[in-house]
């Protein structure tokens, strides 16, 4: 605090921005700091920063160590208040002096009924078997995000009904309680690249299982495969698309060449399609298969995070003359 007055005048004001190279503080801590020394009154905020008003500045220490205790009495309040058996309104009128604090009637503690921490077997496996299933959808883009124009990408509006992907799916989420950490320990975007493993492997079977037979079925079974290529895991991708090859019997159709700039999905939608514009163009021989097919591809890809890679990807299918994209990945991100 001595340092930030310091640096502080009482006649040329100095902005934040400004004062924080000279105390090297950051700035959200400079900031409060200096409310703290505003409500002190030894400095004041003047048009263009913050000027010292020259009255000598002491530290309270007697003042400032009440005020610990006081907020150190506030926490241990709340975790009474979250750990006690009575009535919670009544707790908290009680904090609040009041002599009339009775039972309030309406509270979970004076309601009941109390939930023991014990799970009886059958729930929990049913949990379980809920929480293991896997498969989610991965709805495909419709509409280009806007400003593709100014980043000088000749795109806007509705993505053209033959250049869409179709609806996909994706094992899980990486947040999904279920799936969620196995896939991010094998699909996350700071994972080792490393071939399929087993389980994950059996997790596809079962989407895909899902996904041919169940409620929301595809269109129609798709007649090959192409994987997405990948910078971050060319040997999961590879082996995912290898596998579902085998499983599914189906022909591995090719690769696509790895677009963008191996940043991942940051920054904003309109930038995401800029980098991956012009990329992921089919090689010739890939591009002879995908013009004579004439059912669905499957498009495999580790992670979907902003969607724009399999949306690309499966545009430039389209565009070589696939009649229909199916997108499938491991993860999708959030
Ligand atoms: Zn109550």
């Amino acid at each position: 605090m001595r340092t930030v007055l310091a640096a502080l005048s009482t006649d040329r004001p100095l902005s934040t921005p400004a004062l924080e190279p000279i105390v090297d503080l950051r700035r959200t801590r400079l900031e409060l700091m200096l409310k703290v020394l505003d409500v002190d009154g030894a400095v004041h905020r003047v048009r263009g920063g913050w000027l010292a008003t020259g009255d000598p500045w002491t530290y309270d220490a007697a003042r400032l160590h009440r005020v610990a205790e006081a907020r150190t009495a506030e926490q241990q309040s709340m975790r009474e208040y979250t750990a006690t058996a009575g009535c919670r309104m009544e707790f908290l009128r009680r904090c609040l002096d009041d002599p009339g604090a009775v039972p309030c009637g309406r509270c979970d503690n004076c309601t009941g009924p109390r939930f023991g921490a014990e799970v009886s077997a059958p729930a929990l496996a049913a949990a379980q078997a809920f929480l293991g299933r896997a498969g989610v959808e991965v709805p495909p883009k419709k509409l280009w995000p806007t400003g593709l124009e100014q980043v000088g990408v000749p795109l806007r509006g509705k993505i053209l009904p033959g250049e869409q992907a179709a609806s996909g799916r994706a094992v899980g989420r990486l947040s999904d309680l279920g799936w969620g950490s196995r896939l991010r320990t094998v699909a996350g975007p700071d994972s080792p690249d490393a071939p399929l493993p087993a389980d994950v492997a059996g997790a596809v079977v079962e989407v895909l299982k899902t996904w041919a037979r169940g409620d929301d079925p595809w269109l129609a079974r798709p007649v090959g495969i192409v994987a997405v290529g990948s910078r971050r895991h060319p040997r999961l991708v590879q082996s995912l698309a290898e596998h579902i090859a085998t499983v599914g019997r189906l022909p591995l159709l090719g690769v696509l060449p790895p677009a963008g700039e191996g940043g991942g999905a940051r920054g904003n939608s309109a930038q995401r399609v800029r980098t991956l514009h012009g990329g992921f163009v089919p090689p010739d021989d890939l591009a002879t298969r995908l013009a004579a097919l004439d059912g669905p591809v499957l498009l495999v890809d580790d992670l979907v995070d902003s969607g724009w890679t399999m949306t690309m990807a499966a545009r430039q299918l389209r565009l070589a003359g696939a009649p229909l994209v199916l997108p499938l990945a491991l993860g999708v991100s959030g």
